[in-house]
C-alpha cells in the first residue's frame, strides 16, 4: 500500500533521475550521433578525389565551405581547391569515403556540437587568434583548436 508521501517520493525520485539522466547525455554524445550528414557524393578522377555536394554538406553543418576545407586539406595533408560555383570540393589526393566520412564527422564534434548540451544549433566565432564555439541553443562559449 502506498501513502501519499511514498507517491511524492516516488515522483521526486523519479524526476531527479531524469535530470540526471539529461544531464548526461551530453557526455556521451547521444544527440551528437543524432546530427546526420547528407550522404557524400564522392568522385574519383586519377589522383584526385571530388566531393560533389560539398556546399549541401556545408550547409547542414552551417559552416564556411572554405573553413570546412582547410579542415580536412589539414588533416589529409593534401592541397585542393573549392569550386564555388559548383559547391565541389576537388582533393588532390585518393581518399576513401570512409576516411571522408570519419574526417567530416570528427569536425562536426569539434566545431559544430555544443559539448554542454549536445544541440548543433552553433556558430563559430574567431576572437583574435582564439576560436570559439558558440551555441545559440544554451548559450555556452567553448574554445575549440584553431582552423
Ligand atoms: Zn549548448
Amino acid at each position: 500500500m502506498s501513502t501519499n508521501k511514498d507517491v511524492a517520493k516516488l515522483l521526486y525520485d523519479y524526476d531527479y533521475l531524469l535530470k540526471r539522466l539529461y544531464e548526461r547525455l551530453p557526455a556521451k554524445g547521444t544527440k551528437a550521433s543524432r546530427f546526420e550528414l547528407p550522404k557524400l557524393i564522392v568522385e574519383r578522377v586519377g589522383n584526385k578525389t571530388i566531393i560533389r555536394n560539398f556546399k549541401q554538406i556545408t550547409d547542414v553543418m552551417r559552416r564556411d565551405p572554405r573553413i570546412v576545407m582547410r579542415y580536412l586539406l589539414r588533416e589529409l595533408g593534401a592541397s585542393g581547391n573549392y569550386d564555388e560555383e559548383n559547391g565541389m570540393l576537388t582533393i588532390n589526393v585518393k581518399v576513401s569515403t570512409a576516411t571522408l566520412n570519419n574526417l567530416l564527422q570528427r569536425f562536426v564534434k569539434t566545431y559544430v556540437i555544443c559539448p554542454t548540451c549536445g544541440a548543433p544549433d552553433t556558430r563559430l566565432e574567431k576572437r583574435g587568434k582564439t576560436w570559439v564555439l558558440v551555441c545559440e541553443a544554451c548559450g555556452a562559449e567553448q574554445p575549440v583548436p584553431p582552423l
